[in-house]
């Protein structure tokens, strides 16, 4: 598994790069630059949203690269994500079509439902992205859209090759095997929060059973949240004692170290970082292995901290 760089999703067989580029918070006036350079050293994959809010920085990279012919279109894996506030069965395609005008295609790789969690509609001419606040930038509205109705859209999007695949993130075991049990188009990726403090073996025993991909995000633990004041207080996993002295055993990173723990385990990932040499580090992880006890002792970091979650913005979006 040391030289695999992709999984074969399940229904269409088409290969997601085991490590892509996540554009949460790439700084919106380097974007562009930032994911033309990205590709020049190799990324294939990047993995945006509706409410990260540099999609058409973003497309501009993409679009710059695939007109200089570094890359082919069918080279290149994006993913975008549908936004809370888009739940309802006439905006699914309404924002599909929107992003991928921001972007600049003619379809994404894969498509997913961001949260399992509808907000009130706001009309993107009103505030875009829309964020997690109503009108007054303070209290979140709740909209009562099943997500099955979601669902169903998200699969129109695939009859009309606007999308090639769809999944969900943030979604709990239970959630998942609803979502199976209508799903005329089962969810291919599952995209949720794994790093060694957060390693919910559970779910991602379930989602192989279920034949649901994996990708990892915030694979480096709190370091992507000590900018926003998200990190709980975490230590640093990147100066962690059992992460630092398997790193320079393998002459390697800390921050292999930690994304390598989880395309071994058979999850795929998404670091973010502005800083080229960063990124570049992250790209390299495929060329050494972990052994079997190295594997476990970062397991046993496990302490269920969980950065990301949308009870800290309101409580009553307790979805884990
Ligand atoms: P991350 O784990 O990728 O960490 C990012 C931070 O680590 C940045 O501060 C960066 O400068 C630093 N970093 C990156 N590579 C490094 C290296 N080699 N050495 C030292 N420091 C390094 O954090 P993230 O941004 O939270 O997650 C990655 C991506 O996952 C996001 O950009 C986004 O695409 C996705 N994501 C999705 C959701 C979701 O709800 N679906 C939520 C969070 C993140």
């Amino acid at each position: 598994t040391s030289s695999m760089t992709s999984i074969a999703l399940p229904r269409t067989r088409h290969q997601m790069p085991l490590v892509g580029f996540g554009l949460w918070k790439v700084t919106k006036s380097t974007c562009a630059d930032t994911v033309y350079n990205a590709i020049k050293v190799g990324y294939r994959l990047f993995d945006g949203a509706c409410d990260y809010g540099n999609e058409k920085e973003a497309g501009e990279g993409v679009n710059r690269a695939l007109k200089e012919g570094l890359v082919t279109r069918d080279q290149l894996f994006i993913t975008s994500k549908l936004w809370n506030t888009f739940h309802a069965k006439e905006h699914v395609k309404a924002l599909a079509e929107r992003q991928l005008a921001a972007w600049g295609l003619e379809y994404f790789d894969l498509f997913l439902i961001h949260f399992p969690i509808a907000l009130k509609y706001v009309d993107p001419t009103e505030r875009y992205p829309p964020e997690w606040y109503g009108v007054d930038g303070k209290t979140v509205e709740l909209q009562n859209t099943p997500l099955q109705e979601t669902w169903v859209a998200m699969e129109e999007l695939v009859d009309l090759g606007l999308v090639k695949n769809i999944g969900i993130s943030n979604c709990q075991g239970s959630l998942l095997l609803d979502i199976n049990r209508y799903a005329r188009i089962k969810p291919q990726v599952l995209q949720v929060e794994l790093h060694p403090y957060l390693t919910q073996e559970s779910l991602v025993a379930l989602a192989k059973e279920l034949g649901i991909a994996i990708t990892a995000y915030s694979s480096l633990g709190p370091q992507g949240y000590y900018e926003l004041s998200m990190d709980q207080g975490a230590p640093s996993l990147l100066t962690h004692n059992v992460i630092t002295s398997i790193a320079n055993w393998h002459n390697k990173s800390p921050a292999q170290v930690l994304l390598r723990w989880a395309t071994q385990r058979g999850t795929a990932v998404i670091p973010k970082s502005n800083i080229e040499k960063q990124y570049v580090e992250n790209l390299g992880i495929q060329s050494f292995s972990l052994m079997p006890d190295e594997m476990k002792a970062i397991s046993a970091l496990n302490c269920n901290l969980r950065m990301n979650d949308p009870a800290d913005i309101d409580p009553r979006l307790a979805i884990f």
